[in-house]
């Protein structure tokens, strides 16, 4: 059997462009849509959940057709096996936690009391159900709202940048959470949001749209090492290598992360050995040398071979040089003057130099 697929087929005018989107994207994985304020995120979302009914659409969730203009279809929002949650949590302010729960439950086509028992401890609300969502915090009101859209099993959860309005106490303890409720519950989630954070720890496919039309939309790792465009989630151009905990150093608190063809130490953040996990490398973080570095108090360096050149459109001075490491590819962000002086060239050997890692667990 074909991996189903989520067909999503839009042509709408919006005020001053038109959201025109043609993609398919992997069904039960976490999708990334990433975008400045105002290209369409919001309005996309609304289409897939039939809030908004698009000029023109053909839009397919496994074997369902919820829009097909073709046929004259349109499946309505409450017929849809869909879950939104928008970045204000949007509780109902007179009813408990329990009963917003059981809101959600009762619109799903098979209530079952398991599925109910299974999302509060998937949330771990069970303290929370006789609340009021007043007297909840923001962390607190958004996991019942994510709670309340898994109350009805959907086939697809739509988050419309959910974190965005808490504090980062709140975010890391509900982006794990986010992560897993994909994997639990076998569902699709498209999730929108504009932290390279969130996309480097949640993606397993990033899609860009920028002023309503689709600028990338692939596999993660594969978005962030397309030549084409290092710079598709902004200025600060970066790297993510998949790695796995093969050492630990106790006495300097450090980790060691290896991927195919190399290794980095990194402060120990509590992962286990073996553990898998996401490092993240700003390419202004990775600086080249044409020896092997022997006296520098940088710890991780590679061996490399340079991929490609490229000037920096944005920035006269600098150029972004694309590393392979193995079957692995890195941004190094260096100067056109240190380009020159050091004669870098396509193919040649090179020593990356990384100053600092970010973990993404
Ligand atoms: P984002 O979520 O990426 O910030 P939105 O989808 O909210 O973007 O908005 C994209 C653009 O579409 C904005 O210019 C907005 O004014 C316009 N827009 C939003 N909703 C509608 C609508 N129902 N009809 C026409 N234009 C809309
Ligand atoms: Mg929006």
């Amino acid at each position: 059997m074909s991996p189903s697929l989520i067909h999503i087929d839009i042509d709408t005018p919006l005020e001053s462009f038109s959201l025109r989107v043609n993609v398919e994207l992997p069904a039960q994985q976490i999708v990334t849509l990433f975008g400045h304020s105002g290209s369409g995120k919001t309005t996309l979302l609304r289409c897939l959940s039939g809030l908004t009914r698009p000029k023109r659409a053909f839009i397919r969730v496994d074997d369902e057709i919820w829009q097909d203009d073709r046929q004259g279809h349109f499946t309505p929002p409450w017929m849809r096996s869909i879950g939104v949650v928008f970045q204000e949590a949007s509780l109902f302010a007179h009813l408990s936690v329990m009963e917003n729960l059981q809101f959600g439950f009762k619109r799903s086509p098979n209530p079952s009391a398991t599925q109910l028992q299974h999302v509060i401890e998937a949330f771990d609300i069970g303290e929370l159900l006789h609340r009021s969502p007043q007297t909840l915090s923001g962390g607190q009101k958004q996991r019942v709202a994510l709670a309340r859209a898994m109350t009805t099993n959907p086939k697809l959860l739509l988050l419309d940048e959910p974190l965005a309005a808490l504090d980062p106490v709140a975010k890391e303890n509900l982006l794990p959470l986010i992560k897993s409720t994909c994997k639990d519950f076998r569902t699709s989630l498209i999730y929108v949001t504009h932290s390279p954070h969130e996309v480097a720890y949640l993606s397993q496919t990033l899609m860009v749209l920028n002023n309503g039309v689709i600028n990338a939309c692939a596999p993660l790792l594969e978005a962030l090492s397309n030549s084409q465009n290092p710079w598709i989630l902004g200025d600060d151009v970066a790297s993510i290598l998949e790695c796995e905990v093969t050492q630990k150093d106790p006495q300097f608190g450090l980790l060691l992360l290896s991927f195919t063809a190399g290794a980095l130490w990194v402060k120990d953040s509590g992962l286990a050995l073996n553990e898998r996990t996401r490092v993240r490398l700003l390419a202004k973080d990775v600086s080249l040398s044409l020896s092997q570095p022997k006296d520098s108090s940088i710890q991780n360096t590679l061996p490399t071979q340079i991929a490609l050149i490229l000037d920096d459109p944005k920035e006269r001075s600098q150029a972004l040089v694309q590393l392979k490491v193995g079957e692995s590819l890195i941004w190094s962000r260096i100067t056109q003057r240190a380009v020159k002086q050091l004669n870098l060239q396509v193919g040649q050997s090179a020593w990356a130099q990384v100053k600092s890692v970010a973990l993404m667990d």
